[in-house]
């Protein structure tokens, strides 16, 4: 399987840190012969540290390309694919993984701007993120072919007291998502949606706002996924057979069942 990533260039937005991250290594693992990476986020030297440890893990058959993009500023993404070199541009796999959550907060608490800060993150990111990718794999021949992958959450699924605009925000992945794949079907391009549920990142601290006494509290008794365990099924829905789409799925810890 890991045949089918031979010659292919994969794009994660996020990869630098957590899920986005690990991605990009389970990515480059398997497949070390012959595979180049975009790595994008605002983080910059973290892109660039996760380039040299590819490089040192699976050596130079991985090309890596690390790359600055603010997800929700849709002027960067708009002149991003011009601005990769040539080489860099036959982009095959779209890992649509940045994303945040800004508190926990009650609906007459929210603060404007963590509402604009999510949404304009997970949502409008995603979808402009989407759009600046989707001329690429549709001038492909046979009706386009290439594959979309989305990091959705548990939480588009399942609502939580004071979780409303992640939730919300993750709701509006999900419908997107599930839009999409109905828009390109009898196409060759796969749409996916992934929704882990808890996982350790660097996320549960931004949710608040750094108090890990507080991350902690919330989390007590569960025992998270790992971000390799999401890797792990990224990467599995991209090498399967091209008829083969695993639409989606929602990989939680068994804790938290
Ligand atoms: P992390 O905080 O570790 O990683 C988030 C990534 O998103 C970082 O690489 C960050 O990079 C990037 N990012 C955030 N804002 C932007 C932006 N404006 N432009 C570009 N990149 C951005 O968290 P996770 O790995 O956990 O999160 C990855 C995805 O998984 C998210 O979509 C999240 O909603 C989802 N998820 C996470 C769960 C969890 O429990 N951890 C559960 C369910 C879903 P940088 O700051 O360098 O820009």
């Amino acid at each position: 399987a890991s045949q089918r990533l031979a010659g292919k260039t994969i794009l994660i937005t996020g990869a630098s840190s957590g899920i986005g991250r690990s991605t990009a290594l389970e990515f480059a693992r398997t497949s070390p012969n012959d595979l180049r990476l975009v790595l994008t986020a605002r983080r910059v030297d973290a892109l660039r540290d996760l380039a040299d440890q590819i490089r040192n893990e699976v050596g130079q058959g991985v090309k890596v390309l690390p790359v600055k993009l603010d997800v929700s500023n849709a002027d960067e993404i708009r002149g991003f694919v011009a601005c990769l070199p040539e080489e860099w541009r036959d982009i095959h796999v779209l890992v649509n993984n940045a994303g945040l959550v800004k508190g926990v907060a009650r609906a007459p608490d929210i603060d404007e701007q963590d509402m604009d800060v999510v949404f304009s993150t997970n949502v409008t990111g995603l979808i402009n993120m989407t759009q600046a990718i989707l001329p690429i794999f549709q001038g492909r021949p046979g009706g386009g072919q290439g594959d979309i992958i989305n990091v959705g959450s548990i939480a588009g699924r399942e609502a939580y007291p004071g979780g409303s605009i992640y939730c919300a925000s993750k709701a509006a992945v999900r419908s997107f998502t599930d839009t999409l794949r109905k828009e390109l079907i009898a196409t060759r391009i796969r749409v996916i949606e992934i929704d882990p549920g808890q996982v350790e990142t660097e996320f549960s601290l931004v949710r608040f706002y750094g108090d890990k006494a507080k991350a902690d509290a919330v989390y007590a008794g569960v025992e998270p996924l790992t971000p390799d365990d999401i890797a792990e099924a990224i990467v599995f829905t991209a090498t399967r057979r091209e008829n083969v789409v695993i639409a989606d799925t929602l990989i939680y810890p068994n804790h938290q069942a």
